[in-house]
């Protein structure tokens, strides 16, 4: 006599991931029929997560971690469309907006005039210039702003370094050197001092523990604001 087959069983479950600087919504589908893991992202960002009907969850959560890099970089090509540089687009600068003002007949150059950016050139050079323009906006007045909290602490003025990650703000190297990315100028003060002073406070706390976070809390009293504000912006952010 055939064995009767069981029913499958499943279980779904919602969850929230914390990867790098940002939270990652998640479903969890655990179904009795499956054996392994299996992680997907959808068209539209979201991500699912199917799982054996009884794993333990510390089993998922190594598997989502080993993952985290693919799973920021696939959601980072799901949710950032693509920067329309139109004459009159909106360039999010130091919490505020620039506006881009095209000048085709010219020859490359970028200028800031008032609230506009003037940028002339053939339309292909636009980004290339604008791009650059920001970097080296940013090489000055992030080493400037490091150095102003580095001075509070009272230690040794760390190295600096530029950087365009592509998913992170920011990181404290193992030989103390400081990278930080370009794209913060877009962001107010209070979102650019929150990296600074979460690199600063991995000087004295190298993990993300709750010392650590009591390290930032002392460095900058009342950070979860502009943290928070940087989760929700990052997107604008990484356009270009
Ligand atoms: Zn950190």
């Amino acid at each position: 006599m055939p064995a009767r087959r069981r029913p499958v069983e499943r279980r779904e479950e919602c969850g929230e991931l914390a990867l790098h600087d940002r939270r990652v919504p998640y479903t969890l589908k655990r179904s009795s029929a499956r054996r392994t893991l299996a992680l997907s992202v959808s068209e539209a960002g979201a991500v699912t997560v199917n799982a054996p009907l009884r794993m333990a969850w510390h089993h998922i959560e190594a598997f989502l971690f080993k993952h985290a890099a693919w799973l920021v970089s696939r959601l980072e090509r799901v949710q950032t469309p693509g920067f329309a540089w139109r004459d009159g687009a909106e360039l999010p600068y130091l919490g505020g907006l620039r506006r881009l003002a095209l000048q085709p007949e010219a020859l490359p150059f970028v200028m800031p005039l008032g609230e506009r950016l003037l940028v002339g050139g053939a339309p292909a050079g636009v980004p290339a210039l604008v791009v650059d323009w920001y970097r080296q906006e940013a090489r000055g007045l992030l080493q400037e702003r490091l150095a102003q909290h580095a001075d509070r602490l009272g230690g040794p003025l760390p190295r600096f370094r530029l950087s365009g990650a592509a998913t992170r703000w920011g990181s404290l190297s193992p030989r103390g050197v400081v990278s930080l990315n370009w794209r913060l100028v877009k962001a107010s003060w209070a979102e650019i001092d929150y990296v600074i002073c979460h690199e600063l406070a991995h000087l004295r706390v190298p993990n993300h523990s709750a010392a650590f976070w009591r390290e930032v809390a002392a460095l900058l009293p009342g950070y979860e604001a502009a943290k928070a504000r940087l989760r929700e912006h990052g997107r604008l952010y990484f356009q270009f």
